[in-house]
């Protein structure tokens, strides 16, 4: 018999996400599951409607009705991790190896030189930007910020923008400066004659546009990383694919609440022990793009780098103590 809580929150963000989302607050729940009364664990259910997720509302009252959504079922799937945790009395994250992440910036025009001083010095070599909100203002800031920084650079278009605008966007760029760009996500909407095509400009990779691909069957593909986000995604289906195609992984956030997080990063130090050669710089630090929360608080960063939480499975042992949970029934 399972059971199901859940508790509702927003998150401000501090930044736009590229051509996604406005800095309107962003809202979804935590989520507190329990099996045959005795396992207990917690994850998070955040929706991006923007991406064509049902709102939270929407989600709760199907999964009420036992329709549960793909999101719903990966909250369950890593409850169920953390529950497994708990009841040992083990931390996730103790004893695994430290993960090491990109700087994400949500929108370029926040970052400055002062920022980027502050971010090579704290140790990261890769930064993310989200693109798409003004193509033309952001390649002419792409290439004063290689030009001034070391960094390994990745782009993330969410497939917003046309075919045309992105081969203008690329061919504004100098090779040398192309040859910085480590990969760039979603460019365009997933057709693999396009994509293979687009990725002479800038090797490519897979994340939202993943179920077009698992539907077309491909034998060779446009891409050599794969964007796994263990929120979003069938993580075993996942991993099959990477290890057949021989891919990079890149386990991000969903850009979600700390608890999401916690649940990336303990995926991604789990892939840095079984598969360390496939693993690259991953995107589990994204919650600074939000107001600093209780969850938030608790997480210790060291430059590039998550330290463990304290407590037992993913942590917020506390915390998750002194939510009033409302039983999803
Ligand atoms: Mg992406």
């Amino acid at each position: 018999m399972i059971k199901v809580w859940y508790n509702k929150y927003k998150l401000t963000p501090v930044t736009a996400f590229g051509s996604v989302a406005e800095n309107t607050d962003r809202i979804g729940a935590l989520v507190r599951v329990q099996w045959n009364d005795r396992l207990v664990g917690y994850a998070d259910l955040h929706p991006w409607p923007e991406l064509g997720d049902a709102d939270i509302d929407t989600q709760l009252e199907a999964w009420r009705l036992g329709k549960i959504s793909p999101l719903a079922e990966q909250a369950m799937w890593l409850a169920k991790r953390d529950a497994k945790l708990r009841e040992l009395k083990l931390n996730a994250f103790s004893g695994k190896p430290k993960i090491k992440n990109h700087f994400f910036i949500g929108d370029f025009t926040k970052s400055s030189d002062a920022l980027m001083e502050e971010v090579r010095r704290a140790g990261f070599s890769t930064v993310k930007f989200k693109m798409g909100r003004d193509l033309s203002e952001e390649a002419k800031f792409l290439y004063k910020f290689i030009k001034q920084n070391p960094f390994t650079v990745r782009l993330d278009f969410n497939a917003k923008t046309d075919v045309n605008e992105y081969v203008r966007f690329m061919a504004s760029l100098l090779p040398a400066e192309r040859e910085r760009i480590e990969f760039v996500e979603d460019p365009v909407p997933f057709d693999a004659d396009v994509w293979t095509e687009l990725s002479k400009f800038a090797p490519l990779a897979i994340d939202n546009e993943i179920d077009k691909v698992y539907k077309a069957n491909l034998k060779t593909l446009p891409f050599r990383h794969f964007i796994l986000k263990p929120a979003r995604q069938d993580v075993d289906k996942a991993l099959d694919f990477i290890d057949r195609h021989d891919l990079k992984v890149v386990v991000t956030s969903s850009l979600d609440h700390p608890v999401g997080v916690c649940h990336a990063m303990l995926l991604a130090s789990e892939l840095k022990m079984s598969m360390p050669s496939r693993l690259a710089d991953c995107g589990c630090l994204s919650f600074g793009s939000y107001r600093t929360n209780s969850f938030s608080s608790k997480i210790t960063v060291m430059g590039p780098y998550m330290t463990e939480t304290e407590g037992t499975g993913i942590g917020f042992d506390d915390l998750f103590q002194q939510i009033a949970w409302i039983n999803l029934r």
